[in-house]
């Protein structure tokens, strides 16, 4: 199945494209879906996390206290590597799944952490959504509750822009508005529906 990774920064319109992929009939996986479904309860990645770190981890209800565990993981970087190493197998091997069951020509995993994880060997191509860093802030804040300086960090820890576009395979500048964004999408969507043609 030809499949297209789809990533960008933070604000830089990756819901947006998908969006646009979508309408126009194309199957989308998305790794933060799949991520939250890896450690829905029950499972033994769930069990794997209670064991390390105690029934504190729960909520009330028995499900995965996500904030917790995002706090115990940032604080250590060692609890980071233990839980990347549990999780991040099992959500290469859903994705896998989700692209074999896949009956459109091609597909797209869009992942905030495409090129950052093992997800880079799952696709075919990469696909780059890509604005300036000040869009990114001034969209994120309008979109999200977060002040200036929390988006700000969440740029930084993110992939730098350039390596992100040195990956590239293409890239999608969505500096222009939303019809110069349909035109795009559109002309993507051609290429990749005969690449993926050819390919069968
Ligand atoms: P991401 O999923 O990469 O975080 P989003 O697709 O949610 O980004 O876009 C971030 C914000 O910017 C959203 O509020 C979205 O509606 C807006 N946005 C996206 N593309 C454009 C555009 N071309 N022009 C204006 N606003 C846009």
């Amino acid at each position: 199945m030809y499949t297209v990774g789809l990533t960008g920064g933070i604000g830089s319109g990756k819901s947006t494209v998908t969006r646009k992929f979508a309408a126009l009939g194309v199957e989308i996986i998305d790794a933060d879906v799949v991520a939250r479904e890896v450690v829905r309860a029950p499972s033994a990645a769930l069990e794997a996390i209670r064991t390390r770190y105690g029934d504190r981890i729960l909520t009330a209800g028995g499900a995965l206290d996500r904030s917790l565990l995002r706090k115990l993981v940032f604080a250590d970087s060692a609890e980071r590597a233990w839980l990347e190493g549990l999780l991040h197998p099992l959500i290469d091997e859903r994705i896998r799944q989700e692209i074999a069951a896949c009956e459109t020509p091609y597909c797209i995993l869009v992942s905030p952490l495409l090129l950052e994880t093992s997800q880079r060997r799952l696709v075919d191509r990469v696909l780059v959504v890509d604005v300036s860093r000040e869009t990114q802030l001034q969209r994120s804040l309008l979109r999200d509750q977060s002040d200036r300086a929390t988006i700000e960090a969440i740029i930084d820890a993110q992939a730098d822009r350039k390596q992100r576009l040195r990956t590239a395979d293409d890239v999608i500048d969505n500096e222009g508005g939303e019809s110069a964004l349909d035109v795009r999408v559109r002309e993507l969507h051609e290429r990749y529906s005969s690449a993926a043609k050819t390919r069968e």
